[in-house]
């Protein structure tokens, strides 16, 4: 399983930027005239060709401040509305010239510090949000992704003291806000009895409950999936990867996850490792660390949307599930699907939960039938390159992501 990251975009630093208005009285003169045409270009929310507009002002006139502002806001807007849409190269060439011409303008710094934070880049994150910070101290956007940078960490006080500075100016963020901090306060409530270990890649948590020993395999069995992983992969995380070990019930308490979840990936790998007692016991987690830190390489590589099916299938592959298992658990599940999008949907809950996980390794399973782990990985680096997932995959396989679902389809009769 995995949790999104990031959401505050669709608040404040959308607001701010409509807030930096275009309107301007024009002095006379072909520079100011490409400048009133690029205003009206944008006004009508024609954000790319009013660029080359205030771009054309800007060369007939260098010291046109107008034409120098509106450039930067209807770039920023440009970077904003590709990030929402997850064409991040797009977007850091847009935001990193606003930046440039504006490099001062906190909600510009923010979208890219946003930017960088969705591509598991939290150094860079934190540069371009102190940034922010330093220009707008109150920016309500900037100290929630603060907060968000923090907790990443594992730093909880500081996470906690962002986001109470950003409640109240935070609007429709603000709700967002108080289920982070209550979030937070449960987490912190439990944190005091933990014990804490760090290896190579990862720095674990477990509550007083957990063996040492096993806290120990864990890490050795993490890094053991690590450098496969990212043998597999190339790129790895940017980061420490952090683990928190819960005993069951502390778990479901914390996360409010369905009983039928083993681990979970929300930028930390949560399992419940209530019973386990001794090293040889901690080897039956191998598989369910594999699983999710599969999601941390897969976010790290291609921090876009993927379709649940893949995420969930590729996940499955590195938790050992082969083909032939995938199969013969769907046969016996007995469950059809009508395509991998109602497998997705059915991944997300409910009663055909397993056929679901089942139905997705299968898939997966039959991409590395046909080309080898090469195909997910290159589909990966479409995507990451900020192509669709559907054009990706045609790209890496050949073949229309419509007959390789007829080809899974058939699997399973
Ligand atoms: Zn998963």
């Amino acid at each position: 399983m995995r949790g999104g990251i990031g959401g505050f975009l669709a608040g404040s630093a959308a607001g701010v930027l409509l807030a930096a208005a275009v309107a301007h009285a024009e002095p006379p003169g072909a520079a100011a005239a490409a400048n009133a045409a690029g205003a009206a270009l944008f006004s009508a929310g024609r954000a790319a060709e009013a660029t080359a507009k205030f771009s054309e002002a800007l060369a007939l006139d260098p010291g046109l401040a107008e034409a120098r502002h509106n450039l930067g806001v209807a770039l920023a807007t440009l970077g904003r509305d590709e990030l929402q849409a997850g064409r991040f190269d797009d977007a850091r060439v847009h935001l990193e010239r606003a930046v440039e011409l504006a490099p001062r303008e906190a909600p510009y710094l923010l979208l890219l510090a946003a930017l960088h934070y969705q591509r598991g880049d939290l150094y860079e994150s934190r540069q371009f949000v102190d940034r922010a910070l330093e220009s707008a101290p109150g920016l309500a956007g900037a100290l929630e992704l603060s907060g968000d940078l923090w907790y990443q960490e594992g730093s909880l006080e500081r996470a906690r003291h962002a986001w109470e500075s950003g409640l109240g100016a935070a609007g429709a963020r603000d709700h967002a806000l108080r289920m982070k901090l209550e979030r937070l306060e449960r987490e912190s409530a439990a944190d005091e009895g933990f014990g804490r270990d760090v290896s190579r890649h990862f720095t674990v948590q477990f509550d007083g409950p957990v063996p040492a020993e096993v806290a120990r395999a864990a890490l050795r069995l993490l890094e053991a999936a690590y450098n496969r992983l990212w043998r597999e992969f190339g790129r790895p995380p940017q980061h420490d990867v952090p683990v928190i070990l819960y005993s069951r019930t502390l778990f479901d308490q914390i996360t409010r996850s369905p009983g039928w979840v083993a681990g979970s990936y929300d930028g930390k790998i949560r399992v419940p490792v209530g019973g386990l007692e001794s090293a040889a016991d901690a080897e039956l987690l191998g598989p369910i660390l594999a699983h999710e830190l599969t999601h941390a390489f897969v976010r790290a590589n291609a921090p876009g949307r993927l379709p649940l099916w893949f995420e969930e299938g590729l996940a499955q592959h590195f938790q050992g599930v082969t083909f032939e298992a995938a199969r013969q658990s769907l046969r016996s599940e007995g469950i059809d699907f009508a395509n991998l999008e109602d497998v997705s949907a059915a991944l997300r809950g409910g009663a055909r939960v397993g056929a679901a996980y089942a139905a997705a390794a299968l898939a997966v399973g039959e991409m590395v039938r046909m080309d080898g782990l090469w195909l997910p990985r290159r589909t990966l680096e479409h995507v990451a390159a900020g192509r669709g997932f559907t054009e990706a995959f045609r790209d890496a396989a050949g073949i229309s992501l419509a007959e390789f679902e007829e080809r899974w389809a058939e699997l399973d009769r």
